[in-house]
């Protein structure tokens, strides 16, 4: 029997889901479902039509808070929508609400956010993973039926990893930046949070395409990704950089990845080990280049253009500070401070420049292995979901980026999928990589693995 459920059941669903876990899950920060039913009640075309997301709380949303789940944007309302918010809403999907997040970006745990902690769904005493791991977490615990996270060194991937979903980073410049709240500019790129791979390629399809307001948003044509949705990876030439799996990784990881790998050799891959002799420096790179873009983006935050000002101070440079000093949270102090340093004239060669180097030797060894193979695979991250507070110390946490942020440093996509389940019941995410716009490949081997 055909049996229709019209929008607004689809919403109630979703809400009684966000009703009975979000007190415990956490994954929204703000929920919008005023303007949820009220679409609901339109007449809804397009790819997604009623299709019920969660929106990283970096994105902006005319009208609507936009926090970065930082205190200092803890009132802010964007006068327009960005442009991946745009597309969805043309394509007809209902934004639930908005996720929460790291500040600014910056984490890997969600631990970081100003307001309050998300919480993994498979294990409430565990990390979701971050910086989306709103978006992560909403997706795993049936609180959305998908999400948009942005990873500027690994914040979609990672938290998938964590929480059993698929999280995909596209091309730098696949998907416009326009209207996402900026981290680190030559980095950033939002992608999607979703159930399975053919979502993620409905999802993805949603929001790629040129656009005009970002400068660094690349004009090709745009291919229909759900025509990757099919099981075959016979001639598939992948790699396996042996540095990501001499390195210390959690054996369950490493077993489960390299089974993975065996069922596509099984499905006819080629496989055979790679070398990457400069990843060892990417994280090291990165944690010069992320920081010091993002002091130089968040100097607008000064308590007169946005959001929040404090109102102990006595005359305009005392109220810079403060509104400063109060409005941002540790994590993303300590980010400026190191990003200021690194680009203070004297230490700008020796820090900046010298990461800059590093990234073109970065690029240049992923570049030379894609003139021979497809695809690379890899573990999302070197463990499983870490529990909530184990982390203390910032340098350990940076660690979990380290297979992730390479891909930032040299603007490639790559997908993050469930490859199995720890001995503690913790899923473990197995990373696809592939060339500049290899978005195809990497889905269509990942729909044959899933
Ligand atoms: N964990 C990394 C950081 O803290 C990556 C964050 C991200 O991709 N936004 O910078």
């Amino acid at each position: 029997v055909d049996q229709e459920i019209s929008v607004t059941e689809v919403l109630n669903t979703f809400y009684e889901r966000i009703d009975q876990v979000d007190d415990s899950v956490r994954a929204y920060v703000s929920l919008t479902r005023d303007e949820a039913y009220q679409r609901a009640g339109e007449d809804l075309t397009g790819s997604l039509a009623g299709i019920p997301l969660a929106i990283k709380d970096n994105m902006s949303t005319e009208g609507i808070k936009t926090t970065c789940s930082s205190n200092i944007l803890n009132n802010y309302r964007p006068p327009y929508d960005a442009t991946v918010v745009k597309k969805l809403k043309e394509a007809g999907a209902i934004m639930l609400g908005k996720a929460n997040m790291d500040e600014f970006a910056m984490g890997s745990s969600t631990e970081n956010s100003g307001f309050f902690k998300t919480h993994n769904p498979w294990n409430l005493d565990h990390a979701p993973g971050g910086s989306s791991g709103g978006s992560a977490a909403a997706v795993a615990a049936g609180e959305a039926a998908g999400a948009l996270g942005s990873d500027t060194g690994g914040s979609i991937r990672q938290p998938a990893a964590y929480c059993g979903v698929v999280g995909l980073k596209p091309t730098y410049g696949n998907v416009s930046r326009y209207g996402l709240v900026a981290f680190a500019s030559s980095l950033d790129q939002i992608g999607p949070i979703t159930k399975d791979v053919k979502d993620s390629a409905i999802l993805l399809n949603a929001i790629t395409g040129h656009d005009p307001m970002d400068s660094t948003s690349v004009k090709i044509d745009k291919p229909d990704y759900t025509e990757f949705i099919k099981e075959d990876v016979k001639g598939l030439k992948i790699g396996l950089p042996e540095e990501y799996f001499s390195l210390e990784i959690n054996s369950e990881v490493k077993e489960s990845v390299l089974t993975a790998v065996k069922k596509m050799e099984e499905a006819g891959a080629i496989v055979e080990e790679v070398s990457l002799p400069s990843a060892e420096y990417a994280l090291a790179a990165y944690y010069i280049i992320a920081p010091a873009e993002a002091s130089s983006n968040l100097a607008r935050y000064d308590g007169v253009r946005y959001g929040f000002r404090s109102e102990q101070a006595s005359n305009v440079s005392e109220m810079f500070t403060t509104t400063r000093n109060q409005g941002f949270g540790d994590e993303v102090k300590r980010r400026i401070m190191l990003g200021t340093y690194v680009l203070s004239s004297g230490y700008y060669d020796a820090y900046y420049l010298k990461a800059q180097k590093v990234r073109t030797l970065i690029k240049e060894d992923f570049d030379k292995l894609f003139k021979e193979y497809d695809l690379l695979i890899s573990p999302t991250t070197p463990t499983t979901a870490f529990k909530l507070g184990e982390m203390s110390d910032p340098l350990e946490m940076y660690q979990m980026d380290i297979f992730t942020v390479p891909i930032n440093i040299a603007g490639i996509p790559a997908i993050s999928l469930p490859s199995g389940f720890d001995s503690a019941g913790l899923p473990i995410g197995l990373q696809i990589m592939g060339p500049h716009f290899g978005e195809g490949k990497i889905l269509q081997a990942a729909y044959t693995l899933e």
